[in-house]
């Protein structure tokens, strides 16, 4: 594996990349500053330069930043009320008549806002799949200012080769930003790969615990980090300073969730793909995942994420209604396993024609594993498909 991150380094950076003890009292953790605005010593000369007002600058959310930054191997963190907010406020960088080349698997809610408000602000869209780069390089018009790609994509586990990406985005004069939730920045880091732009739901994995909403996002370009910051503050999604906080916490154990989470995955999809009841197991760890040498060089593990086919929405049904562990749910990425059907839940608002096409079938079920003893998840599912 080609991008095996260094686990000693990227764990200290996650404890520490852009932390320092506060400075009035030296409290290790950055305090949450609950304020919407800050007292200044004399008329527009805000203390530090930068703190006039909450949107533009809050210390609590600045901490999360520097650490994300780090872990993303960016130079600028961006912190957003949610991950659609982080997605919205690149694309605000374009203008109408622009357009966008984005993989056809894209998260439902990213679909969502491309098809039903962006387009009719006049920024066009083409969706492809990008398992081939060819498609991504055949789309590029003159007008292509942004390429968005998820890998790996949900719920198929699609996998599109970053770097090969990159090079086409940027000779025709584009940008490229990947959506990371899915792999986190512990098992793949695409600006490594020349990505201009990672974006995430902080919802998922980063955050790791389910309980807040948000969004962030990392580059290497000390412009475009200008360009976003000016969006950002043009239009408002920042996060609350609790939310940021708790974002914060919950990153600074990511290594160690992450390589559960990919131990379980791995198991699981091996058990699953054994079993008789079960027609097909996606999942990029697995030798028999048709891109998973890809795979393997651009990303150094495979998350707990599982999709698999049980061929039939009686079947599918029967499973999810019968987990005790793994919880009927939407969302993925925190320390409790989930189970759902995406063509009824998180995929609903696809249309079924692309669903079939993709291979979103009824009788799909994706597995969000979480960091519970393997025995048990894995004991949980064979009782249930029993
Ligand atoms: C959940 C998700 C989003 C949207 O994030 P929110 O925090 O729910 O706004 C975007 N991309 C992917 C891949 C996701 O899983």
């Amino acid at each position: 594996m080609a991008q095996t991150p260094d686990d000693a380094r990227f764990a200290t950076l996650a404890v520490h990349a852009g932390q320092s003890p506060e400075e009035t009292t030296g409290a290790i953790m950055p305090p949450i500053f609950q304020t919407s605005t800050y007292v200044q010593p004399a008329i527009a000369e805000p203390l530090g330069g930068i703190y006039d007002y909450a949107r533009v600058a809050n210390p609590t959310r600045e901490a999360l930043e520097r650490n994300f930054a780090g872990i993303e191997s960016g130079t600028h963190g961006v912190a957003f009320a949610s991950g659609l907010a982080a997605i919205e406020c690149v694309l605000k960088l374009l203008s109408a008549g622009d357009h966008v080349v984005t993989e056809e698997n894209t998260y439902g809610g990213t679909t969502r806002m491309f098809m039903r408000v962006l387009e009719r602000l006049g920024i066009r869209f083409t969706f492809v799949d990008s398992r081939d780069p060819q498609t991504v390089a055949a789309a590029m018009t003159p007008e292509t200012k942004l390429v968005h790609l998820e890998t790996p994509t949900n719920p198929m586990m699609r996998i599109a080769d970053i770097r090969a990406i990159a090079d086409i985005a940027h000779a025709g004069g584009s940008r490229l930003m990947v959506d990371n939730t899915f792999a986190s920045p512990y098992n793949q880091r695409p600006l490594e790969l020349g990505a201009d732009i990672v974006v995430h739901s902080t919802t998922k994995y980063l955050n790791g615990h389910s309980d807040i909403i948000g969004g962030i996002l990392a580059v290497r370009d000390d412009a475009l980090a200008e360009e976003i910051l000016f969006v950002r503050k043009s239009t408002g999604a920042v996060p609350g300073p609790m939310d940021a906080w708790l974002c914060l916490r919950g990153m600074k154990t990511l290594h160690l969730r992450m390589a559960a989470h990919n131990a379980n995955g791995m198991a699981i999809a091996e058990w699953l793909e054994a079993h008789s009841g079960v027609d097909r197991v996606h999942y990029p760890g697995l030798p028999s995942h048709e891109q998973h040498e890809l795979a393997a060089r651009q990303m150094s593990g495979f998350t707990g994420m599982v999709s698999v086919d049980v061929g039939s929405l009686e079947r599918a049904r029967a499973l999810v209604e019968h987990t005790r562990i793994f919880q009927l749910a939407e969302s993925l990425g925190g320390v409790e396993s989930l189970i759902s059907v995406p063509a009824l839940m998180t995929h609903a608002s696809v249309p079924a024609e692309r669903r079939q096409r993709m291979g979103v079938t009824d009788g799909l079920v994706r597995l969000s594993c979480g960091i519970e003893h393997v025995d048990d998840l894995i004991g949980d599912l064979d009782q249930a498909l029993g």
